[in-house]
């Protein structure tokens, strides 16, 4: 017993999914030692777990009358791991999402932290040897747009900024530059990347000029190394923080600087427990710190561009690339032309490489120069599919059918991971004419291949770079020059800069045009210019082949002559007229179950309640309910109601009183509706 009473009480948030904070009593003798911000050890049902300290009040306070408190039983660290700015962010989050604030510290703060590294990571090799490089001059736009930035920072205000500009046309370097800007002023910046462009290369060009005052993020880190950077950020010894969507959580004090690349990837939503969005989270944060802010893109979100448009954002534009490197030619190939020759026989125009972008990726070898092929689609081909009768073999926990491995022999489900051996047989009608249909990346792989047996040739998609090593492997090999040919994903289309890469193919670029989500044409769109752009980074000409059905689609039309703009133009009507985001906002309701019936009645319920609320007097519709378009995942039936209100106050309304009826699964702002 301490000889005088502690009454004192903390407001402590444990990792438990509890509405508010909970009250323990401050011990006497470690009062001096916790504040807002403090991570503390407290008894919760006979255990001990860990919690951080969110406010304070006494034990007069009259909510706490009648209640026995328990007390703080330790404080592992002296220093707080946040600053009650943080807090207000950490606030904001769980206002803005409708969530329990311990939700908000799960994602915060990885468990790894949780300790005080022995030593941290400094390396004196890079500190004794500064490189000096030279700083390249930079191209007028690229002037222009520091300067506007650099007004924001000097200021020490608040301003968001949309730097547009084609893929290779110096953005980085403006990052690069403003974060210099702010680091002399002693404060920090926060760079934000989509985890796969977290390259060593890019990696390289901060430490070149931040050395070991740079700390990256990613989620292939050790616990100990993530540890070491936590910590060496929050003491302020690394003031330039780059990292993927969590590095929005890095405990900088001070940021003047926030840069969100690439800021129309859908990375940044995360997709599971606390659904934010880092984007849009990161100008919050900047907000709070009085810092600028910039979002960059060659293809920016729909959402980004209206507000830029709208004044929102300032527009900053760079509309060449440096060095007059001019951008690549791009041709449109329709594949139809090309199938009519299957109708006569030929059998060389079965292959998905058709005769243009075969001869092409010919005369790239013959010069030694290097190429990309790209398929939007992993596995060998998209499906197995009965030649007789027509049954494809589908997953027995998702309702989607199974993607062929070749290597591996067996068929896959790309939603749950289930793995079945290769069937011989059809299950329905007993034929043995099994047909692989569709394509795949190994598929492309063996095509190429086989036309050119002597071209060194690999493959990067999820399945061989399913780690950060194996991706940087295969990165470092097309680098060197070892490999000549890439073929691959979208994992190939983001921030990679190969000079020696003067072609790339698309197989199909009408691909994914037709999925049942309102954001199908301008991810096509992106991904397609963003794959155009890694033609042609260094002095050499790139040129750019688009194998497609539909030549004449829009999206096709503007992805060939890099023209977002024009996409733009046709976007954002068809998103008026049918009062999609931007002219709206969208809550996505989910409804699990085992049993179909049940996953229907959940969803049935809501939907009285939604009846009840009445979305015409508050402003609100609704779609749905419906089954969702992958109707089932790992073995769960799922139906979905969409929820649209032009007023986001009166979407958040909705969405609170939902939560207080236990609908757990909410999107807010979803960036896909599949
Ligand atoms: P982005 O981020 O827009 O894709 P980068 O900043 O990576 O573009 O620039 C593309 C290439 O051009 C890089 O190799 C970079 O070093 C180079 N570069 C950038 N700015 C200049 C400049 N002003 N003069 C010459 N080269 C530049
Ligand atoms: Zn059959
Ligand atoms: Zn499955």
């Amino acid at each position: 017993m301490d000889q005088i009473a502690a009454t004192k009480v903390a407001q402590v948030v444990v990792p438990r999914p509890l509405p508010g904070p909970l009250s323990y009593l401050v011990p006497v003798a470690l009062e001096s030692s916790i504040q807002v911000g403090s991570l503390v050890q407290v008894p919760l049902s006979s255990k001990s777990i860990d919690g951080f300290v969110v406010g304070f009040t006494t034990l007069a306070d009259p909510a706490l009358q009648g209640f026995k408190l328990k007390k703080i039983l330790s404080v592992p660290f002296d220093k707080p791991m946040f600053s009650p700015k943080d807090l207000e962010f950490f606030l904001w989050i769980a206002d803005y999402y409708q969530l329990p604030i311990g939700e908000v510290f799960n994602s915060a703060f990885p468990r790894a932290i949780f300790k005080i590294p022995k030593r941290t990571v400094t390396k004196k090799s890079k500190e004794t040897t500064p490189e000096t490089i030279t700083p390249v001059e930079l191209t007028v736009d690229q002037a222009a747009a520091l300067c506007a930035v650099r007004q924001s920072i000097d200021a020490k205000r608040f301003k968001s900024f949309l730097l547009f500009g084609v893929t290779g046309s110096g953005k980085t370097e403006v990052y690069i530059r403003a974060a210099q800007a702010v680091i002399e002023q002693q404060r920090s910046a926060l760079i934000l990347v989509p985890e796969i462009a977290l390259t060593p290369q890019l990696r390289k060009r901060f430490e070149d000029r931040f050395h070991n005052q740079v700390a990256v993020l990613h989620s292939g880190l050790s616990e100990k190394v993530r540890r070491e950077f936590w910590w060496d950020i929050l003491n302020g010894t690394r003031k330039v923080v780059v990292g993927a969507r969590s590095a929005l959580f890095a405990p900088l004090e001070n940021i003047g600087l926030i840069v969100v690349d690439e800021e129309h990837e859908p990375s940044y939503k995360q997709e599971d427990r606390l659904r934010y969005s880092a984007r849009d989270l990161a100008l919050v944060r900047a907000r709070q710190h009085n810092a600028a802010t910039i979002l960059g893109s060659a293809t920016p979100a729909i959402e980004t561009f209206y507000a830029a448009e709208k004044g929102k954002h300032e527009l900053l534009q760079l509309r060449t690339r440096p060095a007059e490197r001019p951008m690549p030619e791009v041709q449109i190939v329709d594949l139809k032309n090309e199938y009519k020759e299957v109708l006569h026989g030929s059998k060389e125009a079965r292959l998905l490489l058709g005769r243009s972008l075969r001869d092409a990726l010919a005369e790239v070898l013959l010069r030694k120069e290097q190429a990309m092929i790209f398929i939007n689609r992993k596995g060998f081909s998209s499906f197995v599919m009965c030649g007789d009768c027509g049954e494809v073999p589908k997953c027995l926990n998702c309702s989607v059918s199974l993607t062929y491995y070749q290597r591996a022999r067996e068929m896959r489900c790309h939603y749950c991971g289930l793995r079945l051996p290769m069937v011989e047989q059809c299950a329905k009608c007993k034929s043995y004419e099994i047909k692989l249909m569709g394509m795949g990346s190994e598929l492309i792989e063996d095509e190429v291949k086989s036309l050119f047996p002597h071209a060194r040739v690999e493959r990067l998609d999820a399945d061989t770079a399913d780690t950060i090593k194996k991706l940087e492997a295969t990165l470092e090999r097309f680098r060197s020059g070892e490999t000549q040919v890439l073929v691959g994903t979208q994992m190939l289309a983001k921030g990679h800069d190969f000079p020696n890469v003067t072609l790339v193919g698309v197989v199909l670029a009408d691909m994914n045009l037709h999925l049942p989500d309102f954001r199908a044409g301008e991810r096509t769109f992106q991904l397609l210019a963003q794959v155009s752009g890694r033609a042609g980074r260094g002095s050499k000409p790139g040129r750019v082949i688009l194998q497609t059905l539909l030549p004449d689609h829009y999206v096709i039309q503007a992805a060939a002559t890099q023209d977002y703009l024009s996409f733009y133009k046709t976007e954002i009507e068809y998103r008026q007229q049918f009062g999609y985001p931007p002219f709206s906002r969208m809550a996505q309701l989910e409804f699990r179950d085992l049993k179909e019936e049940r996953a229907h009645e959940q969803a049935d319920r809501v939907r009285q309640l939604l009846d009840h609320l009445d979305p015409d007097a508050r402003g609100f519709s609704y779609l749905g309910p419906a089954a969702a378009s992958i109707a089932r995942i790992a073995n769960q039936f799922r139906w979905q109601i969409l929820v649209k209100s032009e007023k986001s106050s009166a979407l958040n309304a909705v969405i609170k009183t939902l939560r207080k009826e236990g609908v757990r699964f909410i999107d807010v702002d979803p960036v896909t509706t599949l």
